[in-house]
């Protein structure tokens, strides 16, 4: 089953400038849809949040998350 489109916002959650939201895919659940990845900052900790669920929450301390970026730039351009 897709998820739904993002359309609430928690208020008790961090700012807006430290939530996004951004549009994947997930092969493991509903191949046929889109998923929703949360993605916040959290005292310096970079949380990576699919299907806004819960379900499986990544936390990137600052050396991961360095290195992230890194592979990202990399691989991008
Ligand atoms: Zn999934």
């Amino acid at each position: 089953m897709a998820d739904q489109p993002l359309v609430r916002r928690d208020e008790n959650s961090a700012p807006t400038s430290q939530r996004r939201v951004i549009m994947t895919t997930c092969q493991a659940h509903g191949a046929a849809g889109f998923t929703n990845l949360l993605m916040t900052k959290e005292n310096g900790v970079i949380v990576l949040n699919p299907h806004l669920a819960n379900c499986c929450v990544l936390r990137l301390d600052e050396q991961a998350a360095t290195m992230l970026h890194g592979i990202l730039g990399e691989w991008l351009g």
